[in-house]
This record gives structure tokens, sequence and C-alpha cells, in this order.
């Protein structure tokens, strides 16, 4: 099946949306210097000026590292704003639904009950592995997005590539493929599949591998048309122009991303390998991102001791299939030697 035409896909009130049209909007011309259409002071620079609605300057220099257009990205406040939109743009509340695979992050789940569209859990294997007919048997004419998260939080695995496709191939409406943890994993990623899937939404953020998550900046990557209906619904200036700076400045810095990757990875593999050697740990999960799920004898007594000796991990075990597991970050070495050494001294009070 291919996909509908996005008329068919988007909602009646979004495609005839007549967006806002700011003052920086309408202004393209010469270079101007005297700034007297948006009702900003003319003191306190540089903030007295509204920033750059569309972010152009970050995207121009995020394109090429990316692979994508800079036409094929939209950037928002957090990789949130762009899951907001995706459900603003595509679901009829009370009407429309959306498939999603479980266990995964909570957002999506929040945003469709915040939209008032229908969510539809689809449990991955008991290896978090996703089956694809599976999943589209769950979908029906009224499901408008899939959300798949590779690799997935909170398990750390990535998804099998052949069953993505499958689920892109056959399924008629929006694919939206978290990839925040991306830059972790070695598999392709799939943003630069965007010519070959037209209903392909792709979400990267700078909170994870970049090291930004204070500045708020996620970026959801897609056919030209579809980012044009994101930047249609978004707030006019939904990123600030301290973010916009603190963007350019981290793409200047490229190679200690790189760096910082690698040194996660690295740590990543001496943290699992002791941890796998605790009494408590009962089983940790393979991962390509910079945390691992962990299943340990008694995830809560763990976890609120750990929290007694300042220590915070994610607890999971309330989570479907993850129960007793702890999400585990990976940070500094001393960080995690802090985590590791607590852990050795842990005596459950009670043995069951
Ligand atoms: C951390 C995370 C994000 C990032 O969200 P931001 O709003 O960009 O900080 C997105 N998706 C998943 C699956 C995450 O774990």
């Amino acid at each position: 099946m291919s996909m509908k035409p996005l008329q068919k896909l988007v909602r009646p009130n979004i495609w005839a949306l007549k967006p806002y049209s700011s003052a920086r909007d309408e202004y393209k011309g010469a270079a101007a210097s005297v700034f007297l259409d948006a009702n900003e002071n003319p003191y306190n620079a540089p903030y007295n000026r509204y920033p750059d609605p569309l972010q152009l300057e970050v995207k121009e220099m995020l394109a090429p590292v990316k692979g994508v257009k800079p036409g094929q990205i939209f950037l928002g406040n957090g990789s949130d704003e762009a899951i907001d939109l995706a459900f603003r743009i595509f679901c009829e509340p009370k009407t429309d639904n959306v498939v999603a695979i479980a266990p995964t992050y909570g957002m999506y789940k929040v945003c469709a009950d915040i939209n008032d569209v229908a969510y539809r859990p689809v449990l991955l294997d008991d290896g978090f592995r996703l089956d694809a007919g599976k999943l589209l048997a769950a979908a029906d004419e009224h499901t408008k997005l899939i959300f798949l998260c590779s690799p997935n939080n909170p398990s750390g695995n990535d998804l099998e590539r052949e069953e993505i496709v499958k689920v892109l191939e056959r399924f008629p409406g929006m694919v939206v493929i978290d990839e925040a943890y991306a830059d972790f994993s070695e598999q392709k990623p799939f943003r630069e599949e965007l010519e070959t899937y037209p209903n392909l939404i792709v979400l990267n953020t700078f909170s994870k591998a970049w090291g930004s998550a204070a500045i708020r900046l996620g970026m959801a990557f897609a056919s030209e048309e579809v980012i044009s209906l994101f930047n249609k619904v978004k707030y006019p200036y939904n990123v600030n122009q301290l973010t916009q700076r603190q963007a350019v400045e981290i793409l200047k810095k490229r190679f200690d991303v790189d760096k910082w990757v690698k040194t996660l990875l690295r740590e990543r593999g001496q943290v699992m390998a002791a941890f796998a050697e605790l009494d408590i740990c009962e089983k940790i999960y393979p991962t390509n991102a910079n945390f691992f799920l962990a299943k340990v004898k008694g995830a809560d007594a763990i976890y609120a001791y750990l929290v007694k000796n300042g220590i915070i991990v994610r607890n999971r075990s309330r989570v479907e299939l993850c129960g007793d597991c702890l999400r585990v970050t990976i940070g500094t070495p001393q960080e995690d030697n802090s985590l590791l050494g607590a852990l050795r001294s842990y005596k459950p009070e009670t043995i069951k």
C-alpha cells in the first residue's frame, strides 16, 4: 500500500489554515538597517529583536551534518514540540487514533491524551523486538500516525531495520521514527531515507549526544511538504534567539560531539561489564544508546536505596515488559563508579 495523498491525512482545518504572518516573515527584501516594523524596543541589543522565525542560519549549518536539505528540517522547543505538532496537524480529536510500540518514550501517549486522540500501544516481544505485522494489525482507517523509537527508550535496542521498512512500505499514514539516540547506534539513520519514503518523519534532538538538553532544541526531518505544515502550525517564534545562537556554537564543535559519543560508548562497555557482576543484577539488556536497562533483584528497594545515597537512576519497574528494571544513563567515570560502589555495598533488608 502506498501513502494516502497528504490532503487526506491532514486535518481539514489545518490544510485550510492561513498562518499568522509575523513582521519578520513579511519583510524579505534587500539588506535593511532600520527596523520599525515589529514594535520592538530599539534599546537593549541584542535581546530586543525577534529571532528568525525559521532559524535559517541553524538549518543551513545542520543540513549537511544531517544529510538533508534545509527545507526538510523543522526546529522546535525540544522534540516534544514536534511530537505535539504531529498530533495537531494529522489527528482529528475524538476520531483519529495513533499506533505505537510499547514500551517506549512516554511523551507520545501524553500528547495523544492532551489532543484527545486514541493511543493504541502494541507490545514488543520479550526481547523488545518489533513485529511489523502485529503493529500494522492494530491500525485502521482512522490511524494517522505510527510511532517507532530506535534505539528505543527505555529498552535501548535498535528496532530491526527490515521491520521498520515493512511499516514504512505498508502503512498509508505517517510513520514517526524517533532517533533521539541514533548518534550512539551503528544503524544507518532513517533521516537519510526521506526521498524513498514520503510518509516518513524522523525526530532528532540536541538533548542527548549533542549535550545541549538545556537549550531545548529538537528536530524533525520530513518532506518539504510536511515540514511546511509544521511551520504553518508552530508558534511564530518557537525557537528563541539564545537557543539559536547556542545551536550554532555546538554545530561548530561537531568534533567534541563525536568525542563525547566515543567516550560514552567506551564507558558504557565498562559500566555494563561491572554491573553484570553485581549480586543484585539479574540481566542486562543489549543497548545501542547512552543508557542500559537492567533487571535487578528488587528494583523498588534498590532505587530507594540509591536515592538515599544521592544517586538517581530511572525506575522503570512499573512499565510493561520491564518488571524489576532500572534504566541507567552512562555518566562520567566518577559518577558511574559512585553508582557501582553504592550497589556493591547494598544489602537487601529481607531476602525473598
Ligand atoms: C530524550 C528523548 C527525546 C528528547 O526530547 P527533547 O524534548 O528533544 O529533549 C526524544 N525522544 C526520546 C525517545 C527520548 O528519550
